[in-house]
């Protein structure tokens, strides 16, 4: 409970207030009990609060007073961000007494409020320093194998430590563990037109390799922006953004050239001399980047929790900005690292590889959550003083597709984010290594990534179905290559299945859009003419049914070739329990709705978010499991629950009902995806099945989704 709220500066009558805060706060006290542990580490006694749009700021001026507290910021957006953004942005300090936690659950339930947030603490990643000789700088350009031979525009005197741009196996390294920059350099070498901003520690801008390519700012002559200072001035008091600024645009002194050899980069400084700051700081780092015309911004920071304001902010800048994964070895698709794991197409999330093609150790990854890869362990760029040091992170991996995205710029100016992307992500060096371990799985590489494209790729031949049996389908097709006679394969196959009809263009009543269909994984296309093939697992159900398959290839720029179809008849599988009869299952709560692609399906709170203190479930009829052996409960589910804190369990009961013992926990999210539990251990039994979702106390989601449930035999 909160005692002695205070209301500063308030002078009109009490009953003039929009909210009566006492009782709001008695009201929320439990949910806020509940939230405090689970915030990250946060400014305490601050709130960001997110108007409603309508709402904007200077009408509601006494909302933070209506609260007991005060403005400290008004976050200011201007043009296509503000438009995007869509409300305004307020860093509010909260009375003596009330915590963060109280009043972000609080104003959550205030009409005039989107969303209130913490202002989270944030560093960059854990940056190794590399032991390094000083000898071995003064002899930079003459010490490596052979440095100076090689492709045509391989300037004479690159430095051999940059092995990222041009590896020759020194240090030994592997011969073309590389991004091909020098092949790059060929078709551009960058373009002082093209702003990039390195949202960070700052840029000393005096740096003899740098100064040449710092952005100036047109209204004072100034080059980038102090967020914590609220001043022009962007010099970095620690080293890490100078780094990243090198590897993005060093200008060639002393052998550093970046990936542009000229560019004009912003620094921003949000991050402390001790390399730490907050989340409000790097919204208004991204703000100033965006109003001040960057293309591009490069993120070697982050670590913090899911916060909508920072995920808003990114989402409504049209920049593309480039992220690193972090550096704790681990796996982002399972435990997210933001801002890298942000769900948002203007974002390109980046592991560090080794000079060798390794994935860095230290490196995060993540199959859908991690992009692609680039150099990040021993880099050799800029730092404060007119100084180089060797660094290790993925801190370091981030600027060089910063970098590639900046040639990218130049050489096709008016060019989209969705197009920059396909080109970096597309463009990859395959390593058999990194697939699995992000989306593009491969390194990055500047010279494919700029080369030029000349059409969408031809459309895949005589699709067909070459086997269909309960539960798996297999597809056949023969490989088109890409920019006709002039290419070679195409960059990747999407597929996707349906149980109804997928339409070549809009879809007509009863049908589905390709993008709508269920996307099923595919390899990567052969060279023209090669034999393709693909399985596809689809639903098991007791009787037989029609599914329609839809394929299409792209290239590297991200153009599309026609879309071709089929279908197939599936047979009936033997099964114990089909959950698409009449009758399947019982709920007082959960129901059946109409999911636009799927048909059916099963939600545990069909009218939005489910409830906190949550505990509801949709119950099976009896099943038998006589006869069967290796039975397997199989459904398709998509899942947003707050992780770890608010979960669905599939139960099963032996005894009809009096007891419940759970076989499988869903937590936190997933897409649309088949899953299978083991139930062999009642084979033979009579049982039942639930779905039992139970929550905390605070903060919910859309909850769980099923469809297509049945229990099949093993095999
Ligand atoms: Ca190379
Ligand atoms: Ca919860």
């Amino acid at each position: 409970m909160i005692q002695n709220v205070r209301f500063p500066g308030a002078t009109a009558a009490p009953q003039s207030r929009r909210v009566d805060l006492n009782q709001v706060l008695s009201a929320t006290a439990a949910e806020a009990k509940s939230l405090a542990p689970k915030l990250a580490d946060h400014v305490e006694g601050e709130v960001l609060v997110k108007l409603r749009p309508g709402m904007n700021f200077d009408g509601q001026s006494d909302f933070a007073g209506d609260y007991g507290g005060q403005v400290e910021e008004h976050i200011k957006m201007g043009g296509t961000m503000l438009q995007n953004f869509n409300g305004d942005l307020m860093r509010i300090s909260l009375p003596e007494g009330m915590t963060t936690a109280e009043a972000i659950v609080a104003m959550g339930k205030d009409g005039r409020v989107e969303y209130a947030v913490t202002n989270d603490r944030i560093s960059i990643p854990d940056t190794r320093e590399v032991p390094f000789s000083p000898e071995q700088l003064g002899q930079a350009g003459q010490q490596g194998n052979q440095p100076n031979e090689g492709p045509q525009n391989l300037p004479k005197d690159l430095s051999p430590k940059l092995w990222g741009m041009h590896n020759t196996g020194q240090e030994s390294g592997k011969v073309d563990s590389d991004i091909d920059a020098p092949e790059a350099w060929a078709i551009t070498t960058g373009n002082r037109n093209n702003v990039i901003a390195v949202i960070d520690t700052g840029g000393d801008y005096n740096h003899k390799a740098l100064a040449s390519n710092v952005w100036t700012n047109p209204e004072d002559g100034t080059h980038g922006f102090n967020a914590i200072t609220g001043k022009n001035d962007p010099m970095d008091d620690h080293y890490h953004g100078t780094h990243c600024w090198g590897s993005i645009a060093g200008n060639g002194t002393d052998g550093v050239y970046g990936v542009n050899h000229q560019a004009s980069v912003m620094p921003i400084k949000f991050l402390s001399n001790s390399g730490g700051g907050t989340l409000a700081d790097a919204i208004k780092g991204i703000v100033f980047a965006t109003e001040h015309g960057a293309r591009l911004t490069s993120n070697s920071w982050g670590g913090g929790p899911y916060n909508q304001a920072l995920k808003d902010a990114f989402a409504s800048s049209p920049a593309l900005h480039l992220i690193a994964a972090g550096n704790d070895g681990k796996d982002n698709d399972g435990s997210p690292t933001y801002p890298g794991s942000y769900d948002l197409g203007n974002i390109v999330t980046v592991a560090a590889s080794d000079r060798n093609d390794r994935l860095a150790s230290f490196s995060n990854y993540g199959a859908t959550s991690v992009d692609l890869s680039a150099p990040g362990v021993a880099i050799y760029s800029t730092v404060t003083g007119n100084k180089y040091k060797n660094l290790d992170g993925t801190s370091m991996a981030t600027p060089h597709v910063s970098g590639v995205a900046g040639l990218i710029v130049a050489q096709y100016p008016g060019i989209t984010n969705e197009e920059i992307k396909a080109r970096l992500m597309n463009a990859v060096d395959d390593v058999p290594g990194f697939h699995g371990k992000m989306v593009a799985g491969g390194r990055l590489n500047a010279a494919k990534a700029l080369a030029p494209d000349f059409g969408a790729p031809g459309t895949p031949g005589a699709f067909g179905v070459s086997e269909a049996k309960a539960g798996r389908v297999q597809l056949g097709w023969v490989a088109s290559g890409d920019d006709g006679a002039e290419g070679g394969a195409a960059a990747r196959y999407e597929i996707r299945y349906s149980d109804r009809p997928i339409a070549v263009g809009e879809p007509a009543e009863g049908e589905v859009s390709f993008d709508q269909a269920t996307a099923v994984k595919a390899n990567r296309p052969g060279q023209p003419g090669a034999a393709e093939t693909a399985t596809v697992n689809v639903p098991l159900s007791g009787s037989e049914k029609t599914y329609y398959f839809a394929l299409r290839s792209t290239d590297k720029v991200g153009k599309a070739s026609e879309v071709v179809t089929t279908s197939a008849a599936v047979p009936a599988a033997q099964l114990a329990f089909d959950g698409n009869a009449e009758g399947s299952f019982t709920s007082s709560s959960w129901a059946q709705v109409d999911d636009a692609a799927r048909g059916k399906v099963w939600t545990d709170s069909p009218n939005g978010d489910y409830a906190n203190n949550a505990d509801t479930a949709v119950t099976s009829k009896a099943v038998s499991l006589a006869g069967m052996s290796g039975s397997k409960l199989i459904f398709d589910a998509k899942y947003a629950t707050e992780n770890k804190y608010d979960t669905v369990k599939a139960e099963v009961s032996s005894d009809g009902g009096k007891t419940w013992s759970s076989e499988a926990t869903y937590s936190g999210s997933s897409d649309w995806k088949q899953q299978a539990v083991d139930l062999s251990k009642y084979d033979g039994k009579d049982i039942q099945f639930r779905f039992r979702l139970t929550s905390d106390g605070s903060v919910s989601g859309d909850g769980f989704s099923f469809s297509n449930a049945v229990i099949a035999g093993g095999n």
